[in-house]
């Protein structure tokens, strides 16, 4: 047999066993669990499958299975260890990267969407929420509490991926910090055992976990601190086209001196639709949850300085303002994010605002494309909490501008030209603010990232905390199974 021929058989067996395995995996798991089995061809199952954002995650498991609890979870894991068969976790299907929380036909999707309890305690200080419920439905259901969450601003993201990719990261971060929402997280080892990481129980755990990604357990359930926030002045607004000067000043003086009003907070996102204009458009969202009428703390986003075109700031909840937008995902959208990182300059913003544009005006003509490409003015008060976490986030990041961009587009053929594109600009801004001494700074939001910025995710957090975070994996996870039959997302044994 020639070396060719043999390398094929050695594939082709290789492929029947991994098939024999993931058939012998589902028919275990729907043996003992029918109702919460789903298979191709089943109304439950393309739900669950075309349940994410971006349909690049639609990678269509050999079958999906919906725990509804922590025991559930446990005998799944045992299932996947003992027919050795890859699965993917899901929880909000946010991520828009092909494979962090799907997996094609070679193995099992976990789909949380079952696990979607939220009960606040008697004093409204924590709600202990499962490992399915998305922010959209927390703050719907926290609102009647008069409390909210220091979470994500829109998207229908998950909770709990939210918090394992190192969030969330939102309105509320100005005033109580990033990520420091989760007090403590329930979870399944490989072993089987339900454990649970908080400041005070497996704190090295729990310590990995916000910003570790899918690397140590199965999340089933997390207390997250809730905020005594009932209502805010919250805006989507716009203020049109040709503002690049003054929209980029105001960014930079909200990182520079937003720390005295933590109230208020900004997302700025610029938008290019060249199907409706060749215009950008300066968008964004506006938060003040003090007293009164008046946004102490935007003036640079109001007039006179920098009018609303469209939209105002109204008084409502987290909530209410949050479930107003439609969630369901454009159909077919295909989409990635890509992050990065500056001074907290004008200039620097200057600088990745043009040579984004500049870069990516070639794509006008490709069919759905639409991008925004968002700035995250960035104060010390986010990057102060939690002291000592484990993405190496901290007063060194801040003053600070973050931005991530994130395009969509319409065909799978467009998909080589999309990403080669945003390449080149991406190794253009990254050259431009290195010349200029204003960037790219060291810290990665995992939650943001696009796949290829992968490898140099984890090493972004520090030799030290990396080899804790490998050390972490290593007590708890011995045997690799979330490194090697959970393919997808970042993993720090191989960072
Ligand atoms: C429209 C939109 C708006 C967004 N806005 C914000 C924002 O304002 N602020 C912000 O911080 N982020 C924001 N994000 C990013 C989002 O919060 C992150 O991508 C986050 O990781 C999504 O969580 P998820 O549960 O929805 O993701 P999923 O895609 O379900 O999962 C993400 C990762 O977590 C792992 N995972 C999920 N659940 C579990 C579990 N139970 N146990 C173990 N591993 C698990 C998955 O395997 C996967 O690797 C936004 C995203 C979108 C699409």
């Amino acid at each position: 047999m020639s070396f060719r021929k043999s390398i094929l058989g050695l594939a082709t067996s290789l492929a029947i066993v991994a098939s024999a395995a993931v058939d012998d995996g589902c028919d275990a798991l729907a043996t003992s669990y029918p109702d919460i089995t789903f298979f191709p061809g089943t109304e439950r199952y393309k739900y669950e499958n075309e349940y994410s954002w971006t349909s690049t995650t639609y990678l269509g498991p050999s079958c999906i299975f919906a725990p509804q609890s922590a025991e559930d979870v446990q005998f799944a894991l045992h299932t996947f260890q003992k027919h050795e068969v890859k699965f993917a976790i899901r929880c909000g299907g946010a991520m828009p990267i092909d494979n962090a929380a799907n997996i094609g036909s070679e193995g099992i999707m976990m789909a949380m969407t079952n696990m979607s309890s939220m009960a606040i305690s008697d004093d409204s200080k924590t709600v202990t929420i499962g490992a399915g419920v998305t922010w959209p439905a927390l703050y719907a259901y926290l609102d009647q509490f008069g409390v909210t969450a220091n979470g994500i601003r829109s998207g229908n993201g998950g909770v709990v991926g939210a918090i394992l990719g190192g969030g969330p990261f939102g309105f509320m971060a100005y005033e109580f910090g990033m990520s420091n929402a989760a007090k403590s997280l329930e979870c399944v080892l490989a072993d089987g055992r339900l454990v649970t990481a908080s400041a005070d129980d497996h704190p090295d755990l729990f310590w990995a976990l916000v910003g570790g990604g899918n690397n140590y357990c199965v999340v089933t359930k997390a207390v997250l601190n809730t905020v005594p926030i009932s209502s805010a002045l919250i805006g989507t607004v716009s203020w049109g086209t040709g503002v690049s000067d003054q929209y980029i000043k105001s960014v930079e003086q909200f990182a520079l001196h937003g720390a005295e009003y933590p109230k208020a907070s900004f997302e700025g996102q610029t938008r290019w639709v060249p199907s409706r204009s060749s215009e950008i458009s300066f968008d964004g969202y506006l938060w003040y949850s003090g007293e009164g009428d008046v946004p102490h703390g935007l003036e640079n986003f109001t007039a006179p300085v920098l009018p609303i075109t469209r939209g105002n700031l109204t008084r409502t909840t987290m909530g209410n303002w949050t479930n107003e937008f439609n969630y369901a995902p454009p159909l077919g959208t295909r989409a990635i994010f890509h992050w990065l990182t500056s001074a907290a300059s004008a200039e620097a913003a200057r600088i990745a605002f043009d040579t984004y544009y500049e870069s990516i005006a070639s794509l006008a003509d490709v069919e759905g494309f639409s991008t925004a490409f968002s700035m995250l003015p960035i104060t010390p008060i986010v990057t102060a909490a939690p002291a000592g976490n484990a993405m190496a986030l901290g007063s060194d990041d801040s003053p600070a501008i973050w931005y991530v961009e994130s395009p969509l587009w319409s065909n799978p053929e467009d998909d080589e030209r999309v990403l080669g594109v945003h390449a080149e600009a991406n190794a253009k801004i990254r050259e431009r603010l290195s010349a200029a001494g204003l960037g790219p700074l060291p810290f990665m939001y995992l939650s943001d990232i696009q796949k290829t910025q992968i490898p140099e995710t984890f090493a972004a957090y520090g030799a030290r905390n990396l080899r804790k975070l490998k050390a972490v994996r290593n007590k708890y996870d011995p045997d690799r199974v979330f490194t090697e039959l959970v393919p997808g997302g970042a993993k720090v044994a191989y960072a």
